[in-house]
């Protein structure tokens, strides 16, 4: 969805995403310590409503909250 801009569930095209948008609200970020977070990207299809959530990529490349996060959250294959 993020990439195809195609909904994967119903095929729709009427994808549209918070991710150019000053970040808000109780769904916007996810906490990974006592003062650390990582924000979140919202791709959503006006048709079915269908939500896809991404951690932006800010974040994703930040490597303090990653080693933030690898302490504190468990990895699931491992
Ligand atoms: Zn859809």
């Amino acid at each position: 969805m993020k990439t195809t801009g195609t909904c994967p569930k119903c095929n729709s095209n009427s994808i549209y995403t918070d991710a150019t948008n000053m970040k808000r609200g109780d769904r916007c970020a996810i906490p990974i310590s006592s003062w650390g977070k990582l924000f979140i990207d919202t791709y959503l299809c006006l048709d079915c409503g269908y939500v896809e959530e991404y951690i932006c990529k800010e974040d994703l490349n930040d490597l303090k909250k990653r080693e933030k996060l690898e302490a504190n959250w468990k990895k699931v294959n491992s």
